[in-house]
């Protein structure tokens, strides 16, 4: 599980930061990725990068400000033009308002998409979508407006069975063997195995929180408890606290607080004004990290392995 920040700006792009969309790569536990957020421009970072379009397939919107939501028009016919041999449909997730936004540019444009999209618009939070291995929650947070936080939980997988063990034991391959993996006490001639000898630890899955626009707030922390990752936007540095407040954003020593309380163990901060270049983006970094010591600033096309 990877994450790669496509955008990373705040309001408007700028020369060193396009405006917001982050990948979340499942490509080993699900070979799918998964986006959140797709500002202006998205599909032209995704060429920087080794994304396959089509192999995005659920799409997050936090909130319908234009610098996370321009760039899906643009996106969404591309992906239908790029994956001619194998059209799959996309799943979208978002704030009401957002299908009609979708639906009328595409419409207006004259695209037509070669796959569906299934919207899930959502009023509240609350658990949005599950499957055998992922589940994913949604909780409103505290920007100008309606504006989501989502925590996305990788379910414990069981531990590998010892198959040489199991053989060397005395259990000949075969149907017996997924009886074991499946957990039973299987008994063969005249001797017992039992899982509990030959399966290893439970995978312990990973948490993994992206957050839209907001300021500090409860919402936030409970979205990223005990997570392994969080995303938390920093708009401003700590003595811009009152404008982050008018603004509905956070600064970087807010985002910190809200990991420590969480108990995160990795911090990422993203959503940077366009005043916070060059050592001034230390600033905002060193702030968050007299807080919270793992936390770090990203950048345009910034990749990192979650664990
Ligand atoms: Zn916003």
């Amino acid at each position: 599980m990877e994450i790669q920040f496509l955008g990373t700006g705040a309001g408007q792009p700028s020369k060193s930061r396009n405006t917001q969309a982050i990948a979340l790569k499942l490509l080993d536990e699900r070979n799918e990725i998964w986006l959140f957020d797709c500002g202006e421009a998205t599909q032209h970072q995704i060429l920087n990068t080794t994304i396959k379009p089509r192999k995005i397939k659920k799409i997050f919107i936090t909130h319908l400000h234009g610098d996370h939501i321009f760039g899906l028009p643009g996106f969404l016919s591309s992906r239908s033009f790029q994956s001619s041999e194998e059209q799959t449909d996309l799943e979208m997730y978002g704030p009401v308002g957002l299908k009609n936004y979708v639906m009328t540019s595409l419409r207006l444009s004259g695209s037509k998409l070669g796959y569906r999209i299934i919207f899930h618009e959502l009023e509240n939070g609350g658990k949005i979508f599950e499957d055998d291995s992922f589940e994913v929650y949604a909780e409103p947070l505290d920007h100008t407006i309606f504006c989501l936080g989502y925590r996305v939980v990788e379910k414990n997988r069981v531990g590998e069975l010892d198959a040489q063990g199991l053989k060397e034991a005395g259990l000949p391959f075969g149907p017996l063997f997924g009886q074991v993996k499946k957990g039973q006490v299987v008994e063969y001639k005249g001797k017992i195995f039992d899982p509990k000898d030959f399966i290893g630890q439970d995978k312990i899955g990973k948490i993994v929180t992206i957050l839209g626009d907001t300021r500090k707030s409860n919402a936030a922390v409970r979205l990223a408890w005990g997570a392994n990752l969080l995303v938390h936007e920093a708009t401003y540095e700590a003595k811009e606290s009152k404008m982050a407040r008018n603004h509905g954003h956070s600064t970087s020593k807010q985002a910190a607080d809200v990991a420590k309380e969480a108990g995160v163990n990795r911090l990422l901060l993203t959503h940077i004004s366009a005043r916070y270049v060059g050592p001034l983006v230390n600033q905002l970094a060193s702030e968050a990290q007299e807080v919270h010591a793992n936390a770090f600033v990203v950048r345009d096309f910034y990749e990192e392995k979650i664990d």
